[in-house]
């Protein structure tokens, strides 16, 4: 599905140096790199505040902690991405509002946001699926109306753009009140080992995320707040200042592997392919900058999912199904406040989608021997269906 050994062997040279520099001054906490990668992603981003922290699932809960939610809060986001994001909620014993989704950007319905909201909602999370902007603008505009703070999850969509009601584009991540990325290795700008970040233009805010990440204290030894150790590491921090300046290069590549796909897959009746119109409606999407292609998501209708899984792994092809369970069936997030008749499109979802290898090192044949593959099993299993 990824191929971080193609992508390393381009940039070992850089990776290497920089890993060896921190190793050379054993500066491996909080050590200058942590504060370079900080201030250059700050200026990537055009974000005022980035705060390093150990992985994506702990941004998300300090970026909770830190707006100063408290039990009972009702927080608004996606029933179709990854648990990450309803754990946090529920593990600071908030209350989870899942609600359904976009059946064409896959990303949260803001009608259905909407309908979600009572007098006890405090923020909305929208998540940036698969790399595509979720659609900002109607989402901050919802939330000014009630007041509700907006914390993006980030972890799939850095570098992708969203633009405004003017049409000025801004990063993704830098327009919710506060954001999470993550680092793990598969993401867009992926370290080698897990890190994370978060990002916010708010000053007072940024000042009680980083205390929160080192033990809730502001001057050493004083302990204000209760807080969670949560370090990005100086070894990570330096991969990460080596891939930074290769990111929108990465970013490109994935969507022209995207429009290949989709160029190839076109015409056939069963696959929806992921290029509509993005939420912003800004274009099309393998050539908008608005979608990153984290994954490259199909929809499949009326195909055999595990048959057509089987005919790729069978000829050596890695697909995923992401994801497989609507978060409001898992165990841990049932509520009997959930109504099934909510969720018709993640329920349909869950069922259709395959994801295709997508990674910065893709080849043009590779992608046309994939797509071949999956138009000799649809079209010898017509048929049959
Ligand atoms: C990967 C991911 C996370 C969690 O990131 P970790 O660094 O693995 O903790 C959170 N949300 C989404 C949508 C993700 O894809």
């Amino acid at each position: 599905m990824v191929d971080l050994q193609g992508q390393y062997a381009r940039i070992k040279d850089q990776v290497s140096a920089a890993m060896q520099e921190v190793i050379d001054t054993t500066t491996f906490i909080n050590g200058p790199e942590v504060q370079a990668f900080q201030s250059e992603l700050e200026d990537y981003l055009g974000v005022k505040h980035v705060i390093p922290c150990a992985n994506g699932t702990d941004a998300l809960q300090v970026a909770m902690m830190g707006l100063g939610l408290k039990p009972g809060d009702e927080v608004i986001t996606a029933d179709f991405t990854f648990a990450a994001t309803v754990e946090v909620i529920a593990l600071l014993g908030l209350t989870p509002v899942l609600v359904d989704v976009d059946p064409v950007t896959f990303n949260i319905d803001v009608a259905a946001i909407e309908r979600a909201i009572t007098s006890k909602t405090k923020a909305i999370v929208p998540v940036h699926l698969f790399g595509l902007a979720a659609p900002m603008d109607q989402i901050m505009a919802l939330a000014n109306e009630h007041n509700l703070y907006v914390i993006e999850d980030n972890a799939q969509g850095i570098g992708a753009h969203c633009a405004d009601a003017s049409g000025k584009k801004h990063k993704t991540g830098t327009i919710g009140h506060v954001a999470s990325t993550s680092f793990f290795p598969s993401k867009n700008l992926g370290c080698y080992g897990d890190g994370g970040a978060i990002f916010t233009n708010d000053d007072d805010l940024a000042h009680t995320l980083r205390g929160i990440v080192n033990h809730g204290m502001y001057e050493r030894y004083h302990h204000d707040v209760v807080g969670v150790n949560s370090r990005l590491d100086s070894l990570q921090a330096a991969v990460l200042r080596a891939k930074l300046p290769h990111l929108d290069h990465y970013n490109r590549a994935r969507r022209e592997a995207a429009a290949q796909y989709t160029k190839a897959l076109s015409g056939l009746a069963q696959v929806v392919t992921p290029t509509g119109v993005c939420a912003t409606g800004m274009g099309v999407c393998a050539q908008c900058d608005c979608h990153v292609f984290h994954q490259y998501t199909l929809r499949l209708i009326g195909v055999d999912r595990d048959g057509l899984v089987a005919h790729l792994n069978g000829l050596g092809i890695p697909c995923g199904v992401y994801y497989p369970i609507p978060l409001h069936a898992q165990k841990a997030y049932q509520d009997e406040r959930y109504n099934e008749a909510d969720f018709g499109v993640t329920n349909q979802l869950v069922k259709e989608v395959i994801s295709l290898p997508m990674h910065t090192e893709l080849a043009s044949d590779q992608i046309a021997f994939i797509a071949s593959a999956i138009k000799d099993f649809i079209n010898a299993n017509k048929s049959t269906l």
